[in-house]
């Protein structure tokens, strides 16, 4: 039984409050905190605070006494991975001399910052092979419960943390292998995680690399989603998965190339067409039109001589003039179409679907006026 103290209703948020409780909860030495139920209420998410535990619930009920059902299959992952991190973590320490500073569980993929600013893919496969031998040889995972005196004479991972009160603490024992610190769930034989794979890394904090792995059934999950990825990939490249890098590099090189093709035929197409663009004078202005490819349309302005020239794209328009302040006409026209604009003194562009034959209409107007 659990007994809910008090419940809080706090930014559309439901809270069951205890003094006690059974669930363990969320953030607490990195991990992932315990699900399930009290009462018919759903656990979505325990918080500890001020040594209050915060149940946030699905629905209303009323303090008293409730009895609770924790969901174990949950708590299993979560003791693999957090078994596994603690044999990856000392596997960092053996391999590279390299000191775990933080641990984070999210509900995908776990993650250990290392003291390292930049670590080689040889390090992290050494690293990643003798922690899947460790956790391959079933090696025994024990808890001892000692004093701060006496665990501080232990051949600790790490020393104990100075905020680490007087009298008992709890070590995690991995045969000969580890032994830290640690409140968390974990299993009771290595052999129980399976596998662990590190999935990707990064520099973090500037000092740090951040280490993202996945053990258990997360491991064997994110490898079927992987599997998947390729497998579509590679019958989208016609190339096998060997040959893939190859294969997307000399497509981003031919697209490159292209590109570049095409800013050229663009720019070419551009001079053609500049002096043959639709033209209609409004007041003193000549007012050249062009309704047609957007790469061309950046060129335009570069070879057309007109007062001002209006290029219909497919995101609105752009205006580009050199006898009219363009800031102006963009501000007075955007008001007028109810769309966003921008540009400066003799460029700018609308966002907007108007037709052409009403943006002329309404550009026309405010050129009779404008000084
Ligand atoms: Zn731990």
């Amino acid at each position: 039984m659990i007994k809910i103290e008090q419940v809080l209703q706090k930014d559309g948020k439901i809270f069951a409050v205890s003094s006690e409780s059974p669930f363990y909860p969320d953030g607490k030495g990195g991990q992932l905190g315990d699900r399930g139920h009290i009462g018919d209420a759903k656990v979505f998410f325990v918080k500890e605070s001020e040594g209050k535990f915060f149940h946030q619930i699905d629905r209303f009920i009323e303090p008293g006494e409730y009895p609770y059902q924790i969901d174990m299959e949950r708590r299993k992952d979560i003791a693999a991975q957090h078994t596994a991190q603690h044999v990856l973590s000392a596997a960092f320490l053996k391999v590279a001399d390299v000191q775990t500073v933080s641990f984070r569980m999210s509900e995908e993929f776990s993650t250990i910052d290392l003291d390292v600013p930049t670590l080689t893919h040889e390090t992290l496969s050494e690293a990643e092979a003798l922690a899947n031998e460790v956790i391959r040889s079933c090696v025994q995972v024990e808890i001892i419960n000692t004093t701060k005196e006496q665990a501080n004479r232990m051949n600790l991972r790490k020393p104990l943390s100075e905020k680490v009160e007087e009298g008992f603490v709890r070590l995690v024992k991995i045969g000969d292998f580890d032994l830290s610190a640690c409140a968390g769930f974990h299993v009771t034989n290595t052999g129980e995680i399976g596998c662990v794979k590190v999935v990707d890394w990064e520099k973090v904090k500037g000092s740090l690399t951040r280490v993202y792995f996945v053990a258990a059934e997360r491991a064997l999950k994110d490898y079927g989603k992987r599997v998947l990825v390729l497998k579509q990939l590679s019958t989208l490249l016609t190339s096998s998965i060997d040959e893939m890098v190859k294969r997307v590099e000399s497509l981003l090189d031919k697209t490159k190339e292209q590109a570049g093709l095409i800013e050229k035929l663009a720019e070419a197409l551009a001079v053609e067409q500049a002096s043959k663009l639709p033209e209609i004078k409004i007041k003193d202005f000549k007012v050249a039109f062009y309704d047609g490819i957007d790469e061309v349309a950046r060129f335009l302005p570069k070879y057309c001589s007109t007062d001002v020239l209006v290029c219909k794209t497919s995101e609105g328009y752009t205006i580009s003039t050199k006898t009219i302040d363009c800031s102006k006409l963009v501000q007075i026209l955007s008001k007028e179409f109810n769309c966003s604009g921008g540009g400066g003194k003799t460029k700018g562009s609308l966002k907007t679907s108007v037709k052409l034959e009403h943006f002329i209409e309404s550009l026309s107007k405010v050129l009779e006026v404008i000084q």
